[in-house]
């Protein structure tokens, strides 16, 4: 099975990005069957019985890190992983978050061997660049063998502005959305919670699914996660149970993928999830979730305009970005 993770990943970043539309139809009906076969597989394997047999299926990844600078974003995707279409804001990591994780880095002799700027859409971080210096400065010094790579969409004359001037050295994962042609803004199944889907009553949310170890551990503006996708997450829910330092080896986050995993719809495993959508689809746990995030919002800038002992509301973010 993870031969053919690996096979399906390499195809999805290295090949199907550059063919045409006609062809990518022609191979995903081709890859149906195996992916078909791959969610009864993985269907069975969260059963609690196999999983207390086998444990857990994906464990965090510990080499590579996938750092959401901000859940700005200039386009408005259906089923963003990342709710910046479903619930814009301009929540960030500041200069001193990402300054504090290096040196963590650093103090505990840690390297990564990845790590992965993205977002929202990382570019318009407004000191995006500073960032990337303090990261490119930390990996020089402490960390050689550290790849750092920028995930960008591309859409638009400033975001390309910001990419071009991502320096040497630092590698560019460029997605080249226009912002305007709705194949490029469909993604799968991720508002739709599992709890709510029958046959997931009892499942394992431990096993959590492939991105944990794809995508890797999650840092955002509120901790370190199991994945990039839960970091997220707890922007909407609140939670507020990441990790406040640098996890260490022997931490799976599995607590953390009991909570999120269930709420997550890339936990679900038939291959009718796997497929982009062409429309939002928002079930009800999750426009609960919504609504509730939006009432605390709006709560928190009443908060601001009655006084300034509001500053941590302000640095939470709350503004709506105008896409461009
Ligand atoms: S480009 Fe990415 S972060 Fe932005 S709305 Fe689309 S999926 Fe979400
Ligand atoms: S939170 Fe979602 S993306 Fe992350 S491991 Fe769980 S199911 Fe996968």
């Amino acid at each position: 099975m993870r031969i053919l993770d690996r096979l399906l990943t390499s195809y999805r970043k290295r090949v199907k990005p550059y063919l045409p539309s006609s062809v990518r139809g022609l191979f995903s009906r081709a890859l149906d069957p195996s992916l078909k076969l791959r969610g009864m597989y993985d269907f069975w394997r969260v059963r609690p019985g196999v999983t207390r047999f086998l444990g857990p299926q994906f464990h965090r990844n510990r080499r590579v890190i996938g750092i959401a600078l901000t859940y700005a974003c200039n386009l408005r995707c259906l089923n963003c992983d990342e709710s910046s279409a479903q619930a814009p804001a301009d929540a960030q990591m500041s200069i001193e978050q990402i300054q504090s994780f290096v040196d963590e880095c650093a103090a505990a002799d840690y390297h990564w061997n990845l790590m992965e700027i993205a977002g929202g859409e990382p570019t318009v971080h407004p000191d995006f660049l500073k960032i990337i210096d303090i990261l490119r400065t930390y990996r020089n010094r402490y960390s050689p063998q550290t790849r750092i790579k920028v995930l960008t969409n591309g859409a638009g004359d400033k975001v390309q502005q910001m990419v071009a001037q991502v320096p040497e050295g630092i590698e560019v994962e460029n997605s080249n959305k226009s912002g305007k042609r709705p194949a490029e803004l469909k993604h799968s199944t991720f508002n739709l919670s599992p709890e709510e889907v029958e046959g997931y009553e009892k499942v394992d949310f431990r096993n959590a699914c492939e991105y944990t170890y794809r995508c890797g551990t999650g840092l955002g503006p509120t901790g370190y996660y199991h994945c990039p996708v839960a970091a997220g997450m707890d922007r909407i829910f609140e939670w507020n149970i990441g990790r406040q330092s640098l996890p260490s080896e022997a931490d799976d986050m599995e607590d953390l993928a009991e909570r999120f995993c269930s709420k997550c719809g890339y936990f679900l495993k038939e291959l009718q999830y796997k497929k982009p959508l062409a429309k939002q689809l928002t079930s009800p746990v999750w426009q609960q979730a919504y609504d509730d995030y939006r009432t605390r919002q709006a709560e928190k800038l009443v908060t601001i305009d009655a006084g300034p002992s509001a500053t941590h509301a302000a640095a939470a973010g709350t503004g709506v970005v105008s896409p461009k």
